[in-house]
């Protein structure tokens, strides 16, 4: 797999600072049940990468003495670190919003039966990636019986009340080729509609995301010479409309061994946040060190983000203005 990071770090992005902490954003380590070439991680079945115990500690700590009112967890699958549990019970105990990147089908997991349970008790907003609201276009993209485990997943989430005004389920769409997402309210209004009429199954929002040039999806693009094109389709956005909605302004993402990165994209570049002297921040660091108005590392992989309506980890910046 070619790398596309020497492209892309020779390509200029406007400078940006931080702004107030929001959203801690933790990686559990890269362990999956399924493997897939959108996800921007590179996670699978056979990788064995986890946060450990002590790292969990400290995350929970972080939280607590800088008070972020946001935990947002991933992986691979977080749910198949052993600590999961332990990390989301400790932070809902804090008063912390928490959210799940959910893959669905880790739902039906051997050992995971009652992962709905736990998710609905603790009042966790689940994040789940469903590429299509319809059947063949989702296997296409993930494999055999992917859409059928993933619908079956939703009716259990449903039946403990998730997506309708009590427990938050909000879905992703990302697209399947170099182009970009449709509009996020018209696209949101269509999933609503075939995942109800079809399957009964009902959510909250639909969040849009444009692919990154980066891991598995750039290096496709490399591969078939289609690079270049990708990133002039991301370039091609007024850069001004969306370059104030980007996540790494209040958001930090952490990665399993508690090192910490402006977003989850610079933590899979290793394009890790620096202050002074380029001195790179652990988590332990952030217990006393504010990095309000810290520089952000950016280049030309931040064109994924500002791109048509833009992408955050909350879907498009302004669903209802044209991409
Ligand atoms: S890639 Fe990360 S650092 Fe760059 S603009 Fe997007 S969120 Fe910010």
């Amino acid at each position: 797999m070619r790398d596309t990071w020497p492209l892309l770090a020779n390509i200029a992005f406007p400078s940006l600072r931080r702004g107030r902490l929001n959203t801690l954003k933790v990686n559990l380590g890269y362990r999956c049940n399924q493997s897939r070439v959108h996800c921007h991680v590179n996670a699978g079945p056979s990788r064995t990468k986890a946060m450990d115990g002590a790292t969990v500690d400290l995350v929970l700590e972080v939280l607590k003495r800088r008070q972020i009112p946001t935990l947002d967890i991933t992986g691979g699958a977080p749910e198949l670190n052993p600590r999961f549990r332990r990390l989301v019970r400790s932070a809902r105990r804090l008063g912390v919003r928490v959210m799940d990147r959910c893959n669905l089908r880790v739902l039906e997991q051997p050992g995971q039966e009652d992962l709905p349970q736990f998710l609905a008790g603790e009042r966790v907003e689940i994040v789940a990636s469903l590429p299509c609201c319809l059947e063949d276009n989702v296997d296409r993209q993930r494999g055999r019986a992917v859409f059928d485990g993933s619908i079956r997943a939703l009716r259990a989430l449903n039946a403990l009340g998730y997506g309708g005004t009590g427990l938050i389920l909000n879905l992703v769409y990302n697209p399947r080729g170099p182009s970009l997402p449709p509009g996020q309210v018209e696209l949101e209004r269509d999933y609503k509609r075939e995942l109800g009429e079809r399957y009964g199954i009902v959510f909250n929002r639909l969040f849009t995301l444009a692919n990154m040039p980066i891991q598995r999806f750039g290096a496709i693009r490399l591969a078939r010479g289609r690079f270049d094109a990708y990133l002039a389709l991301l370039r091609n956005t007024p850069m001004d409309r969306n370059l104030e909605g980007v996540m790494c302004r209040n958001l930090i993402s952490a990665d399993y061994h508690g090192f910490v990165y402006d977003c989850d994209f610079n933590q899979m570049l290793d394009l890790p946040l620096t202050r002074a002297e380029g001195r790179r921040v652990h988590l332990s660091k952030l217990m006393d060190e504010d990095i309000v108005d810290n520089s952000i590392n950016v280049a030309g992989h931040g064109f994924g983000c500002t791109a048509g309506q833009g992408s955050s980890c909350g879907g498009a910046f302004k669903p209802a203005v044209e991409s």
